[in-house]
């Protein structure tokens, strides 16, 4: 079984519960008419759907291939990015002015979940070239931008993300990468740079690194930190592809999953090139401010990341579904004349929700999420711009964070529906699985995700943003007490998981100066739990449209499903919330408490 986008939730998402009717008024974005955008996500269905979805199983059997120093990517990839290109996604989200089509974040969001969910490998690649985009406009130099945007946003360039080396990961303040400044204003570059993505391939006539490195003489940790421009080849005036830089794919890594996706190893300065020792590179911003520019790009990533969780939940919840409804197994437990398909037994049932009401909340959060930053973009009122920067800013760690973990448990539950041949690879959902466990690693592990969200996304404000979220949260809830029966149990539950985020909020601010280890012990619980609040959140404003279009006598059906879809979520999920409040308080005692020697 293929992939079918998943349009209809897509749409009640955007329409229901994101901000698309405002950004659709900002300037820039009135070209994002109710009907583009349908004519979009029908169109990019499609596409993905025929072109690059069929490709996911083969690139997990017939993995990038490295050879003398260059890759060779999976059987169909190159044919499919070929495609890509010439029907502009890549441009989707991108400026007019260099090329792209202008369409609004919160457009382009449900678009990046059906490329994902089409096939995690396959768009990586246009992933790492959003991310150097994003990064371009914001801090490139006009002339950069003229040389590299338009083709990287038509898509004939792709883009890379270089932070990795061996000795730093997760810590980039030991990047060692050396950059010397030359007469000519550009940089040599010497150094290793490892597990990089799409590092080399053989999709795009050209692939512009961003490395980031250290200039001599730079000061220590991550205030000595550049960000370099590095080209595969040179590049020549209007799009020429120039000599070769002295840049070297060494090798790729055999992983765990995602194996459609070269990991590279790369050698800055191995004098291979055509142009001498050391790779050129070329400065964008100022010296030492890297670690800025390159936070763009990061953030770019990780919502994107974020994306991937959501779209590989969505596709192991369609195989999953799919195979209870044909597996034959055991008679009900209310008795049946002989055995019935899976999916009547409840405990399948229990499983086929749980994914099913994660990867919508999920995705509501997400979608919501691009909305505020489109008005964060451009909104005319400074404030309400700030405003919303702020909290798409706070939002970016749950996307991230939340997303990728609840992805590994629902493309295991998945594996699960499936029985013995979910551990078979011949039946797909263990590749689910398999590649879901990088999202957690990569962009930053969820500890890093959780550490953003303590430091600079809650204790730094005071918890000011947090806590406006809160009272939001409370409004929904009471909202739905106006109603009873399930109405009534999702804002019971709406309003104790609030109440467990303004409790932990509280303790983070309070605690942070007095006993910070304490409170990042409950770092990646504090995560979860802001989490699965707010994904409940959406689906509790989702049930409340739910019952709009009910009275409306609008797809009953649908209606029916989505109202059923948030009372689960109510009782399964946000129902935990107190209990993860506790963990976070007071579970710190037992974490700390042992010392090194008695591991
Ligand atoms: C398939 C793949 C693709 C990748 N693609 C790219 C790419 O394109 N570009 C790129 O630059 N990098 C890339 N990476 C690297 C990736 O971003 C790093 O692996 C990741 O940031 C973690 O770094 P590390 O592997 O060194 O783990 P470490 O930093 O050694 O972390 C080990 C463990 O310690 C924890 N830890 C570390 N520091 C802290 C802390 N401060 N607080 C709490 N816990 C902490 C981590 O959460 C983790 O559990 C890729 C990696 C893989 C596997």
């Amino acid at each position: 079984m293929s992939y079918v986008a998943p349009l209809k939730d897509m749409q009640f998402v955007l329409h229901e519960l994101t901000e698309l009717k405002t950004v659709q008024q900002l300037p820039g974005c009135e070209e994002a008419t109710d009907d583009t955008v349908q004519a979009v996500l029908e169109e990019a269905a499609r596409f993905l759907g025929e072109v690059v979805a069929p490709l996911n199983r083969v690139s997990d059997t017939h993995p990038a291939q490295w050879k003398d120093g260059a890759v060779t990517t999976s059987p169909g990839f190159r044919d499919a990015f070929k495609a890509f290109v010439e029907a502009g996604w890549q441009g989707l989200q991108h400026p007019a002015e260099f090329g792209g089509q202008g369409m609004p974040k919160v457009v382009s969001a449900p678009f990046l979940e059906m490329l994902q969910s089409a096939s995690l490998s396959f768009a990586l690649c246009p992933l790492l070239t959003d991310g150097a985009i994003e990064a371009l406009l914001v801090a490139g130099s006009d002339e950069q931008k003229a040389t590299y945007l338009p083709s990287l946003i038509d898509g004939r360039w792709t883009g890379t993300m270089n932070l990795t080396e061996a000795q730093a990961g997760s810590d980039l303040s030991q990047v060692r990468t050396r950059a010397v400044p030359q007469f000519d204003g550009t940089y040599r570059l010497t150094g290793e740079k490892i597990f990089i993505t799409y590092g080399d391939h053989d999709l795009a006539d050209n692939i512009i690194h961003l490395v980031l490195a250290r200039t001599p003489g730079a000061p220590e940790g991550v205030k000595g930190i550049s960000l370099f421009i590095v080209p595969k080849f040179i590049a020549g005036a209007g799009g020429a592809r120039g000599a070769r830089n002295d840049v070297v794919c060494a090798s790729i890594e055999h992983k765990l999953g995602i194996h459609g996706s070269p990991t590279c190893v790369l050698v800055y300065g191995s004098d291979k090139g055509e142009v001498g020792p050391g790779a050129i590179g070329y400065l964008i911003g100022e010296e030492n401010r890297g670690l800025e520019s390159m936070f763009v790009m990061m953030n770019a990533a990780r919502f994107q990341v974020g994306m991937q969780g959501i779209a590989v939940g969505e596709r192991a919840y369609q195989r999953a579904v799919a195979y209870a409804r044909e597996r034959v197994q055991s008679r009900a437990v209310e008795g049946s004349k002989g055995p019935v398909t899976i999916i009547h037994h409840p405990d399948v049932r229990r499983l086929l929700m749980t994914m099913r009401a994660h990867v919508e909340a999920a995705r509501a959060l997400a979608y919501v999420a691009a909305s505020y930053q489109d008005i964060a973009h451009h909104h005319a009122d400074e404030v309400v711009r700030r405003k919303h920067q702020s909290a798409y800013e706070y939002l970016v760690p749950l996307v991230k964070g939340w997303s990728t973990e609840m992805s590994i448990d629902v493309a295991s539950a998945g594996v699960q529906v499936h029985g013995g041949m979910g551990f078979i690879e011949e039946a797909g959902a263990a590749q689910y699985y398999r590649d879901a466990r990088i999202l957690t690693i990569y962009e930053g592990t969820t500890a890093i995700q959780a550490n953003d969200l303590v430091g600079r996304k809650t204790a730094r404000d005071g918890g000011a943003v947090a806590q406006q979220f809160i009272v939001q949260m409370q409004a929904t809830a009471a909202e739905l007490a106006e109603y009873d029966g399930d109405f009534a149990e999702i804002s019971a539950r709406l309003f104790a998981a609030a109440n467990a985020c303004a409790t932990v909020v509280k303790f983070v601010v309070d605690q942070y100066k007095t006993d910070i280890r304490a409170v990042f012990a409950g770092s990646v619980p504090y995560l979860k739990l802001a989490g699965l609040t707010y994904g409940g959140w959406q689906l509790a404003r989702a049930a409340l449209a739910a019952r709009r279009m009910l009275e409306e006598g609008c797809d009953p059906d649908f209606a029916k499903a989505k109202i059923a879809t948030a009372r689960f979520f109510a009782d399964h999920v946000l129902a935990t919330a107190p209990a993860l409040a506790h963990s976070i308080v007071a579970g710190s005692a037992g974490t700390l408490a042992l010392t090194e020697q008695q591991f």
